[in-house]
């Protein structure tokens, strides 16, 4: 007995009005169960859907460029078994990655009914569970979302974003920008305008700091509704390849996932010879919950956190030392970048002890004894406070990683390739517990590179630079190579520097410090950027783009910049690469 049906677009998740790029059959074709009808192309997957019946395909409901969504009739097909096409459900549609095209090595993206929606005795199925909420882990569960997959993300803390929006970079610019202010005011009076000596509330400066923090995390836990991302609050570890056991304040509960992303970031690195159970021994964390200001602060570790915070106690009044183990501050940035940086420090700050270590601390009633060992250090000083800023670890250790068979490291890494995936092939990790650099935008690219791959899409982790920020006064910023790597690596390059003495901007805002380098190798291409001055973080963003582009010198130099801007300054640097510039005295003799 044959029976003419309606075939319609089936569910195809979040995917709404997609474009008909391909249509597969003509009237007439015999097509068997399963075979593909149409071909749809969204600017995110490629899908061909499929018959639900074998049949001879009558009237054609579509045609290329039309845009449907599911419900929408394809076709009408004469099915000769009647009874099997009315009881065979539809098939789900074959995922492609984006313009693949139709093919044997297509990826196919796993949907509902696969393992995890199969395991019966889980609280939480999950196609992807993410483990971690901070910028990598919230980045991927999202994207993942968008691209249709069911997502768990599992957090230990009662907020999302990880240490970056609750106890890192979100706060910690809060706190700068306070100084920023303090800072600038204070410079004022140098030009013909004073403040006074600035009143601080602490509690009103916290309060502060914490609305911006609660409007972001606020912002994301909407986002995660809006998506329909299953967000359980506990902590998660693997108990197999297959299933994380999260603790939760309502006991333990079992979450069943095709894919897994691990996002379980890092933690204060705490040396066992500062007496951490005293609550005037800080880290990170402590330091950003200003409990006091503090009138004598070591910061042990001349890094980004501990200068970042150096600024922020300084301006609310601290005397500050800084000990670094290494013989310069903020190590792996060329040192004429931070030259600019030191030179107000030093004036800032009551002592800076460079290649020294710290060797004991001893808790007294009178405040904290530290011992160093280092070239021009003194024996012994005693501090009020003692924040510890010497690196973080990942917490690649503590999720139970073996029960899954992830490898992991001896430090608490694990190793993923480019498109992060570990040594499992439906597990990814991301971010700090992937390796250096531990920094936010790294692991929220990551994020996406791994939501992609989950659902099907051909995406791997191909930057070309991840800028460096220290948010200190003045900012340092870099990205790509640096001159000391160059150097080391025999890499011959061309540098144009342009002092910011030179910048009418620079010198409206009362600052001549400031510096742009631009380094171009031996092919023209620009190779690595430092910037230090005023807003360097915002002004590196411009150099990641045309390293990303393959910009040349004259790339830079012929993009006409605003002027009087900070941004002026990366042009001229390039001017002077390119023997153009005008706004110093640095001509090339013409050649021919
Ligand atoms: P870091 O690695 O940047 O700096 C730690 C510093 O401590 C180094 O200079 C190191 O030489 C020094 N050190 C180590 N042991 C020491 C010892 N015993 N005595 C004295 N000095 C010692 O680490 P961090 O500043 O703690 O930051 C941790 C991570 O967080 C880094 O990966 C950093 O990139 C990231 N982070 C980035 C930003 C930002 O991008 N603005 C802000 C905060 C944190």
């Amino acid at each position: 007995m044959s029976k003419t049906i309606k075939v319609e677009v089936p569910d195809i998740g979040d995917f709404r009005d997609v474009e008909v790029v391909e249509v597969l059959v003509s009237p007439g074709d015999r097509i068997e169960a399963e075979g593909s009808l149409i071909s749809l192309e969204s600017d995110k997957a490629t899908m061909e859907l499929p018959s639900p019946a074998g049949g001879i395909v009558g009237e054609l409901l579509v045609s290329v460029g039309d845009r449907v969504s599911q419900g929408d009739p394809i076709l009408t097909l004469t099915v000769e078994d009647a009874a099997a096409a009315a009881t065979s459900a539809q098939p789900e549609p074959q995922a492609l990655p984006a313009g693949a095209g139709s093919g044997p090595s297509a990826v196919s993206a796993k949907a509902p009914g696969s393992a995890a929606t199969q395991d019966a005795e889980a609280d939480v199925v999950a196609e992807v569970a993410v483990l971690g909420s901070g910028p990598g882990g919230y980045t991927a569960a999202f994207r993942a979302a968008d691209l249709g997959k069911r997502v768990v993300l599992i957090e230990r803390y009662p907020t999302i974003g990880g240490v970056c929006l609750n106890v890192g970079c979100i706060p910690s610019k809060a706190l700068l920008h306070t100084a920023q202010i303090i800072n600038e005011a204070d410079a004022f009076s140098s030009h013909g305008i004073s403040f006074g000596k600035p009143e601080i509330d602490l509690s009103g400066l916290g309060a502060w700091k914490d609305g911006v923090v609660k409007k972001m995390t606020g912002g994301l836990a909407q986002l995660a509704k809006q998506r329909m991302v299953t967000i359980l609050q506990g902590t998660g570890r693997f108990v197999s390849p297959e299933r994380i056991e999260v603790e939760t304040s309502d006991g333990t509960k079992v979450v069943a996932f095709d894919r897994a992303i691990v996002a379980a970031g890092s933690e204060p690195a705490r040396f066992p010879i500062f007496p951490w159970d005293d609550s005037r021994v800080m880290d990170s964390t402590g330091a950003l919950e200003l409990r006091d200001v503090p009138e004598r602060l070591l910061v042990v570790g001349g890094g980004v956190i501990g200068l970042e915070m150096a600024t922020v106690y300084h301006a609310l009044g601290s005397k500050v030392t800084v000990v670094e183990l290494t013989d310069g501050l903020i190590p792996g940035c060329d040192r004429d970048l931070v030259r600019p940086l030191l030179k107000i420090v030093k004036k800032r700050y009551e002592k800076i002890h460079t290649a020294t270590r710290v060797v004991s601390v001893e808790a007294r009633p009178d405040g904290l004894e530290v011992r160093f060992e280092g070239k021009g250090a003194p024996e012994s000083e005693t501090f009020d406070r003692v924040l510890v800023s010497t690196g973080r670890t990942p917490n690649g250790l503590k999720i139970g990683a073996e029960n899954a068979g992830v490898k992991v490291d001896e430090r608490g890494f694990i190793p993923v390739d480019d498109r992060m995936l570990t040594n499992v092939g439906h597990i990814h990790a991301i971010g700090d517990i992937v390796g250096q650099p531990m920094l936010a935008h790294k692991a929220a690219h990551e994020g996406k590179v791994a939501a992609e791959v989950c659902a099907g899409l051909k995406s791997h982790f191909d930057a070309r630079a991840i800028p460096s920020v220290a948010y200190t006064d003045p900012e340092v910023a870099w990205m790509g190579m640096t001159e000391e790597e160059a150097k080391a690596a025999g890499v011959e390059y061309d540098k144009g520097v342009y002092p910011w003495a030179a910048s009418g901007r620079s010198l409206s805002l009362g600052r001549n410090e400031g510096m742009t380098k631009l380094l171009f190798g031996k092919d023209r291409k620009l190779i690595g950027a430092g910037i230090v001055g005023p807003n360097a973080g915002e002004l590196i963003a411009e150099t990641v783009l045309a390293m990303e582009m393959d910009a040349d010198p004259e790339d830079i130099a012929l993009t006409i910049h605003p002027h009087p801007t900070l941004s002026e300054t990366v042009c001229f640097a390039a001017e002077v690469v390119d023997g153009t510039v005008t706004d110093l005295y640095a001509p090339k003799k013409p050649t021919g």
